[in-house]
This record gives structure tokens, C-alpha cells and sequence, in this order.
């Protein structure tokens, strides 16, 4: 089997949470609810028969939506046609920009640990990943630029940002960004930015900027983002990129031969709730950000060590307090010793050795009585013996 198609971990943690009955904080699936007024108007227009193929591009209400979005919160500009389309989630975003824009021979340059869809979307367009380690520093992760900029080579063709970070929950600053926008400028990366996360960030002075509202960078970037997590509605596969027209239709060109388009009753009804999004992103954070707390409660009394959680679903909880030295053998335990799913870290790292091999990944988006039972779990399973490589 290529290494391009072997079993994401989310399906393999996901499926071990339904074979054992554990509760599931592994894969990030909200079990909190959508707005109402969404929810309505998307079966009113399954309803009204707004169910055969989309344009290609995406319905215009949501195209026009997306780009008033852009302009409303930061400043940008892209046009509804022909610098917006909307996608099958951020995932087929991500795919067709991989495939439009780099080929065998090419390198893509992100930061460690990532999101699987980069090394996955490198190997299906025959790129080479190159991740350079985010650095952990404390109970977070900070960028070295100058690593950074030693690992750009003449083969660089994309450098992909993920701000706010799956699986740190980190936001990067604005000093970071600044020194990421100056090497892309300086050695004329295109970069492929994926802010699925955009609204969700839980620090008070560390709201989100997406890297094409710096100088320079709007020419070079396209920006991704998706309905699934702005609106608990993971299911639904609504995502969208926005750029200059030139990398817009080198991915339109791709993305029309993986699903040509989709999801015709959810595009018209996303439009109407993103140009209300606001008050309903107030509520939310506010609500994940008690979550985050909640967990981080549950696993700091569980002997656990939490790390910062600046935004997102997920948090990273040191396990060497019980015992393991090694994420993947805590998380094969863990449903045994106290019914709970969760990640190793390290199953998004792609770089040489993981330095913080210890980092579990536990997600925060499900609602409060199930992060209050995984706490008594965890809290029992504390107490309980045997780990696998004590
Ligand atoms: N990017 C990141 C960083 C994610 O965590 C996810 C997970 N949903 C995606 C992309 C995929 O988004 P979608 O479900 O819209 O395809
Ligand atoms: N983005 C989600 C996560 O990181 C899962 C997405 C998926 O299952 N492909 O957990």
C-alpha cells in the first residue's frame, strides 16, 4: 500500500474508541451544537430542491459571503469571482493546492508536528515534505526562523502555515509572522495557509491574523478555511480558499476533477451564517475556552501536565507523570486504564526524532459532562498499574 493511503490516525483512534466503548478525546469531532438558524435554512433548501451540482466555483452568496468575511475582519479584499472557491472541506483545499502547485522533485516546507493532510497531500503530488520542529519552549512552542530560513532551498516551492496550530494550539505571534512573511517575500515562496481555526483563539491580545494581511503577501498566499469548525458542522465539508486570481484558478483547476463540487444545500446556508458570524464565535470560544479549562483541570488533577492551549480543540498533556516516556504506548493503555481515547503527539511529527516524545494530544470539543466523566477516568486511572513500558 502507498504511504500516501495507509489509515489516518484519527480513523485508527476513533475506531479503537468504538470497539472499547472509551470516550473519545482523540479525534477533534465536535459534539456541541450548530446555530439554529443554520441548521433551518439547510433543510429548507433541501427542501426547496437546491440539490443538484453547484458552480463549479461555489454559489455566488457564499463566494460573496467569504469574501465580505475576509474584508470585515481583516482587511482583505479578494474578489467573489475568480479569487474566491469554495472546496469539499479545507481538506480538498489543501490537496489541490499541493497537486496544482508542486509536482516530483518539488519541497514543501511546514513546521513540526503538522496536520496529516501535508504529508499526505506532499506524497499524492510526489513533493517532498521538509518540517522544521516548532521549538517547545516551557508549556508551549515557539517558531526558530532561522531554521527555518536554512531549510528553504532552491527546490522550495510552498511553504504551509497552519496559525491558529492542530495539534500545539498554538497561535503564532506577530513577530513570527513578520519573520515568516520576510523569508517568503525575500525568497519568493508561495505560501498555502490553513486558518480553519480562525475563530477560535481563547487569549486575550492573541487574536488571529492571517499572513496575507501582511505587507507583500497577499500576491503569494492562499488562505483556507472551512465551515466545519466555525460552526460545529465537521460533517458538512464546506471549506473555501481566497487568493490572488493566478494560484485561485491553479487550484480550481485541480479541485474540478477531484469533485468537480458539493454540498449545494449547506453553501447558500454557510453564507447566511458567516455574514452573522460573530456573536455566534463570541459564544463559542466562550464556551471552548471553559472546556479547555475544564480538561486542563481534569488532566492537571489526574497527574498529568497540561500545556498552553491558546486556541482550537486540542490541548498537550505531558504523561511522563505516569510513567511512560513514550506518547503511542500511554495512548495504547489508555483505554484499558481509565476509558479514554486520545493522540500521541508524535503521530503528527515528520522531522528526525521527536524531542517531546511524552506529548499526548487530547481534544477539548465535546461537551462539558463528557470532559467532567473523562476527568473522574483519568483521575481513577491514575491510580491504576501496569503501563505498557514502565
Ligand atoms: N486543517 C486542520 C489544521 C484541521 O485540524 C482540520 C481538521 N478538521 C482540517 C484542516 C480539515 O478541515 P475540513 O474538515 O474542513 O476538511
Ligand atoms: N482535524 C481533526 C483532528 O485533527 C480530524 C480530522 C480528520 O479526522 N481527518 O483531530
Amino acid at each position: 500500500m502507498s504511504r500516501a493511503i495507509e489509515t489516518s490516525i484519527f480513523t485508527e483512534m476513533t475506531e479503537l474508541a468504538r470497539r472499547t466503548g472509551a470516550i473519545n478525546l482523540g479525534q477533534g469531532v465536535p459534539e456541541l451544537d450548530s446555530p439554529p438558524a443554520l441548521l433551518s435554512d439547510v433543510s429548507a433548501a433541501v427542501l426547496a430542491g437546491h440539490n443538484q451540482y453547484p458552480p463549479a466555483f461555489g454559489v455566488p452568496e457564499l463566494r460573496e459571503a467569504v469574501a465580505a468575511h475576509q474584508r470585515r475582519h481583516y482587511g482583505l479584499g479578494p474578489e467573489p469571482d475568480g479569487e474566491v472557491l469554495v472546496t469539499t472541506g479545507a481538506t480538498e483545499a489543501l490537496a489541490s493546492a499541493f497537486l496544482a502547485l508542486t509536482g516530483p522533485g518539488d519541497e514543501i516546507l511546514t513546521l513540526d508536528p503538522c496536520y496529516d493532510a501535508y504529508p499526505a497531500g506532499a506524497r499524492l503530488s510526489g513533493a517532498s515534505l521538509v518540517a522544521v520542529p516548532l521549538v517547545s519552549e516551557g508549556e508551549g512552542f515557539a517558531l526558530d526562523a532561522d531554521a527555518l530560513r536554512a531549510a528553504v532551498t532552491p527546490r522550495t516551492r510552498l511553504l504551509v502555515l497552519n496559525t491558529p496550530h492542530n495539534p500545539t494550539g498554538k497561535v503564532f505571534t506577530a513577530a513570527e509572522l513578520a519573520a515568516i512573511a520576510e523569508l517568503c517575500r525575500e525568497r519568493d515562496l508561495t505560501v498555502v495557509t490553513d486558518e480553519v481555526y480562525e475563530h477560535l483563539t481563547y487569549e486575550d491580545g492573541l487574536a488571529h491574523t492571517p499572513i496575507a494581511a501582511l505587507p507583500g503577501m497577499w500576491e503569494r498566499t492562499l488562505t483556507i478555511s472551512s465551515a466545519g469548525k466555525t460552526f460545529n458542522a465537521t460533517g458538512w465539508k464546506v471549506g473555501w480558499v481566497s487568493g490572488p486570481a493566478r494560484l485561485v484558478a491553479a487550484v480550481t483547476a485541480v479541485k474540478q476533477f477531484l469533485t468537480y463540487a458539493s454540498g449545494t444545500p449547506y453553501q447558500a446556508a454557510i453564507a447566511g451564517a458567516l455574514n452573522a458570524v460573530e456573536p455566534w464565535a463570541a459564544s463559542l470560544r466562550a464556551t471552548l475556552r471553559a472546556n479547555r479549562d475544564l480538561l486542563a483541570e481534569g488532566l492537571a488533577g489526574a497527574g498529568l501536565r497540561p500545556y498552553r492551549a491558546e486556541s482550537g480543540y486540542f490541548i498537550q498533556a505531558d504523561v511522563r507523570p505516569w510513567g511512560y516516556a513514550d506518547g503511542h504506548a500511554f495512548c495504547r493503555d489508555l483505554p484499558a486504564r481509565a476509558g479514554v481515547v486520545a493522540i500521541p503527539t508524535s503521530a503528527f511529527r515528520h522531522a528526525g526524532p521527536d524531542p517531546v516524545p511524552w506529548l499526548v494530544r487530547f481534544t477539548f470539543c465535546r461537551r462539558a459532562e463528557s470532559l467532567r466523566e473523562a476527568a473522574k477516568r483519568l483521575a481513577a486511572g491514575a491510580a491504576a498499574a501496569a503501563p505498557s513500558d514502565r
